[in-house]
């Protein structure tokens, strides 16, 4: 009898603790902010939040920020959702960000979130940059866009150069120059991917006096 009252006095504590220690794991592994019809991956929350302020157009816009393994031939990559195209106005329309969970560099796997700040923020700048093109266009534009990006490369860079320049004229120049730098001095990045950003993006060159001259209208 003794026997099992301490057993249960033992016993009660130890549940208890587990209790609250699976309360603490579930609230970290909370995984998604959801605030301002956006859907956000913790791990990015700061991130994502940061670059979503210098975008006051995209308030209340839908948008979901998903984690994928692998997309191909990109690191992120910002879409509309279709059928919400079809089905509702321009201002109804909703988005997704498809973002790459980590790189399996040489030191090892590199998960998004351990991306240098200023880059990921960048990055995602990049993506809402993407989103503000689209949101700025009719339907039907969209669509023959959308077949005509798949076709050519001209409009494929047309594409980034709107996206590169909504960020930038949002302020972002700066966090778009470091990802920029981020990628082309990354011995781990392999060169195909190198040569895309070098081919059909931006280059540094170019943020910096788009960048300056924003600043010299602004001034
Ligand atoms: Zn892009």
């Amino acid at each position: 009898m003794i026997a099992i009252i301490l057993s249960l006095f033992l016993i009660v504590p130890e549940i208890e603790e587990n209790h609250t220690d699976s309360i603490a794991d579930v609230a970290q592994k909370s995984e998604y902010l959801e605030v301002d019809n956006k859907r956000i991956p913790w791990e990015i929350k700061d991130a994502v939040v940061e670059a979503l302020a210098y975008f006051p157009e995209l308030a209340g816009i839908s948008i979901d920020f998903e984690f994928k393994e692998k997309i191909s031939g990109a690191v992120m990559q910002a879409q509309p959702r279709i059928l919400t195209m079809f089905v509702t106005g321009k201002e109804k329309r909703e988005y997704r960000i498809k973002i790459t969970r980590a790189f399996e560099f040489e030191e090892g796997t590199v998960l998004i979130e351990e991306v240098p700040h200023d880059a990921l923020v960048g990055w995602i700048g990049h993506e809402l940059g993407h989103i503000m093109d689209y949101k700025n266009r009719s339907t039907v534009n969209m669509m023959h866009f959308g077949m005509r990006y798949m076709l050519s490369n001209k409009r494929l860079t047309e594409a980034e150069l709107a996206a590169d320049t909504y960020a930038i004229s949002c302020g972002m120049g700066h966090q778009i120059l470091t990802v920029k730098n981020y990628i082309l001095n990354n011995d781990n990045f392999k060169d195909s991917y190198k040569n895309k950003i070098r081919d059909l993006y931006m280059s540094p060159l170019q943020i910096l006096s788009l960048q300056e001259e924003l600043l010299e209208d602004e001034g």
